[in-house]
């Protein structure tokens, strides 16, 4: 277990800049998401980490010592692909052993050590099958297996998951999940796919275009996203422009009041923004903040009914209850719940 530390981490190809600047500072025995588009920069991060890839400027630590230097053999990080590169014509024991093998581990040790992986990968008694007669799944565990029977300081995960079916995946992330937290070990892990992030990391790293959006906790990329693009990528469009002054914003349609203790933007002008589940579809009236919009569609969604709303020119979309009855082109009221509003920079 290990706390890795990226210092201005920059990695430059030709006149790309794959990854910009990156600060992060990841907890002994934390797990943290790589999350971002297609092309961000995310794997090419993770190959510094682990030393497939120099950096063009910029420092890595382990336990506060600086690792760019040490080859990637010694530095304890072990990387999980997205395409399990098993050993086809050995054994399932042999693939997950082979680590271990070039240690000079001694035999007996090496199959005890063996045994005890293919048990918390839920793989008992495979020790003999071969690589090829395994299913997908069977074979990432093994390389999952194959990662951590040498106890790496570090384990990287490049979207493990991304070739298996929805139901695989689902099993797999709770598999890793449970070995991390049993193992403790400090686990990065590289994803595109939102909802994984937010179901198995402590931390998030949000990248666009190889620059470092938001580092938080999961729910932060939902209560309190830093930027328009950060609400985007969590699925949240509904924006209202307004001025700040003081515990309320004035906008178009009307006075809102704030918490100050839950926004982070200062006087000005913001944009307002609440969630689509946060959105107060039957208020009473009575109630501040409450305003009012015109329906422009509606979809039933078997769970709930999904609306889009036309906001003072913007369009929302909130969630409602499945037997919501609304018509398109009706003007309705809506509440923007004081606890659940944030403030956006308006640029
Ligand atoms: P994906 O989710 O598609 O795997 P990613 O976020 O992991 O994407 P990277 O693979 O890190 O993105 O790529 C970041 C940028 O660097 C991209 O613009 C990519 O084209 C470029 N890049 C990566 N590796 C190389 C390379 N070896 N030579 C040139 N450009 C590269």
């Amino acid at each position: 277990m290990s706390t890795v530390v990226l210092r201005d981490l920059t990695r430059r190809f030709g006149n790309v800049t794959a990854v910009d600047r990156l600060n992060l500072e990841i907890e002994s025995g934390e797990l943290v998401a790589f999350l971002g588009p297609s092309g961000c920069g995310k794997t090419t991060t993770l190959r510094m980490i682990t030393g497939l890839l120099l950096p063009t400027s910029g420092d890595i630590l382990f336990d506060n010592k600086s690792i760019i230097t040490i080859p990637t053999e010694k530095r304890g990080a072990v990387m999980v692909f997205q395409k399990h590169l098993l050993f086809p014509t050995m054994s399932v024991g042999q693939n997950v052993g082979f680590g271990l093998k070039m240690q000079g581990v001694a035999k007996q040790e090496i199959e005890r050590r063996v045994d005890e992986m293919l048990e918390l990968v839920k793989l008992p008694g495979f020790a003999k099958r071969r690589a090829h007669e395994l299913s997908g799944g069977q074979q990432q565990r093994v390389a999952l297996a194959r990662a951590l029977v040498v106890r790496p300081k570090v384990l990287l995960l490049d979207e493990p998951l991304a070739n298996l079916d929805a139901n695989l995946r689902l099993e797999m992330r709770e598999l890793i999940r449970s070995i991390q937290r049993e193992l403790g070990i400090t686990t990065v892990f590289v994803t595109h796919d939102q909802e994984e992030a937010v179901m198995l990391a402590d931390r998030i790293a949000l990248m666009f275009d190889g620059v470092l959006q938001q580092y938080d906790v999961p729910h932060s990329f939902y209560q309190r996203p830093k930027s328009t693009r950060v609400a985007h990528f969590f699925r949240n469009d509904n924006l209202l422009k307004g001025t700040r002054r003081g515990n309320y914003i004035e906008t178009p349609l009307g006075r809102l009041s704030v918490d100050p203790l839950h926004v982070a933007q200062g006087e000005g002008d913001v944009l307002v923004t609440v969630r689509p589940e946060d959105v107060q579809l039957k208020p009473n009236l009575a109630d501040s903040n409450c305003i009012e919009a015109k329906v422009l569609l509606q979809v039933y969604m078997g769970t709930h009914t999904q609306i889009q709303l036309d906001v003072a020119g913007h369009t929302w979309l909130v969630h409602g209850p499945a037997d919501l009855q609304v018509q398109v082109g009706e003007t309705i009221p809506i509440q923007l719940p004081q606890a659940r509003i944030w403030l956006l920079p308006s640029a």
